[in-house]
């Protein structure tokens, strides 16, 4: 979902090359950017399958799902966004990277925020979406144990987020109007009709 703010990351940073290796992060980047699936995809729009089989295949994607996450410069990234319909998403939690398989998150008490969020299939599209504060998340890791996590702030946010992509579901689904239309001109600007 989001994309990290880096800024300041080699701010205390005085050796040569950085402006090479900033260039060689924003092109690695854009290439794995153009192996995540972008809004027009269908794959973007379909509900994905339980996992059944914790195999060699699994470990294998969901290897792929981290480095392409870290590369892309994200914080989550969901199987639908490389095209495979399964439910599972990786994300980072405190700066660890996870995998969670099957996850069901409950909301926990009522409380809600809304705050801007972006996503690694909807290019330079920041909307705002309320999400619930506090969930619980149960899920299988990538071995088939359970995973229980209690998350709040951004990392609950992040799973709601990876979560409706298991349904097909996309930013512009869950905010208001106004902000919906905006978004989609950024989308597709040749469809815009000016007035
Ligand atoms: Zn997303």
């Amino acid at each position: 979902m989001a994309e990290h703010d880096h800024d300041h990351e080699h701010e205390n940073d005085e050796t040569e090359g950085v402006d090479d290796e900033e260039l060689e992060r924003a092109a690695r980047r854009l290439v794995a950017l153009s192996r995540i699936r972008q809004y027009g995809d269908s794959a973007l729009r379909m509900k994905a399958r339980e996992v059944e089989q914790f195999d060699e295949e699994l470990a294998r994607l969901v290897e792929r799902m981290t480095s392409l996450m870290h590369e892309a410069q994200g914080v989550g990234l969901a199987a639908t966004q490389v095209g495979v319909l399964r439910r599972l998403f990786v994300f980072v939690d405190d700066g660890e990277d996870r995998v969670l398989v099957n996850p069901v998150v409950t909301p926990v008490g009522d409380d809600t925020e809304v705050e801007d969020e972006g996503c690694l299939s909807l290019g330079p599209v920041r909307v705002p979406v309320e999400r619930a504060v506090r969930v619980q998340l149960e899920a299988k890791d990538a071995a088939g144990e359970p995973v229980s996590l209690s998350l709040e702030g951004i990392d609950a946010r992040v799973v709601q987020h990876e979560l409706d992509h298991l349904d097909g579901v996309l930013l512009l689904d869950r905010t208001d109007a106004e902000s919906r239309r905006d978004a989609l001109s950024q989308l597709r600007p040749r469809l815009v009709l000016t007035s």
